[in-house]
């Protein structure tokens, strides 16, 4: 795999970070002349795997959000947010849409709205280790 650019960025799993950790990337992603919308479909990803981190992965408090953000080829990128908390037991029942552990104040959608803005969304997790959800992009492949 031939890597173009990268780029790597923790933060702490608090709510403040949640819009850098957005813009960060959204910046990073920028020189790839994405449109605005490939742009807000990145923010609005990003946004919904690192607030799963703030919300679900360490519930008893902060810890480390690991993002990398890397540009495999033109255009094609893939983000990767990571987590050392408390990990995910059923995986495939937690992609499922509407499926919550977070109760009323939790939709349950995080990962549909992933799905529906990236090419593909992958997510490695082992319970008491962590989460490693990986979204790929393509953006700013457009005939001018
Ligand atoms: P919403 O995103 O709509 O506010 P939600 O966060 O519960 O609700 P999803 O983002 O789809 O919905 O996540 C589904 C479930 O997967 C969560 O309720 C939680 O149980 C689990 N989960 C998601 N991300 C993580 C994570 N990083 N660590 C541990 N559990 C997670
Ligand atoms: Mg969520």
């Amino acid at each position: 795999m031939k890597v173009a650019n990268e780029m790597k960025l923790i933060l702490n799993s608090s709510s403040v970070n949640e819009g850098f950790a957005r813009v960060a990337v959204a910046a990073f992603v920028s020189r790839l002349d994405p449109t605005l919308e490939e742009i807000s479909d990145i923010k609005t990803a990003v946004s919904e795997a690192v607030t799963n981190c703030t919300v679900h992965a360490y519930p008893d408090g902060v810890g480390p959000v690991y993002i990398t953000v890397t540009v495999i080829k033109d255009g094609r990128v893939r983000i990767k947010i990571r987590d050392v908390g408390v990990g995910i037991e059923d995986i495939e029942r937690a992609r499922e849409p509407l499926f919550t552990t977070g109760g009323e104040e939790r939709a349950g959608l995080g990962f549909a709205v992933m799905e529906s803005f990236c090419d593909d969304v992958r997510v490695r997790s082992k319970p008491g280790k962590g989460t490693c959800v990986t979204l790929i992009k393509t953006v700013g492949e457009r005939d001018e």
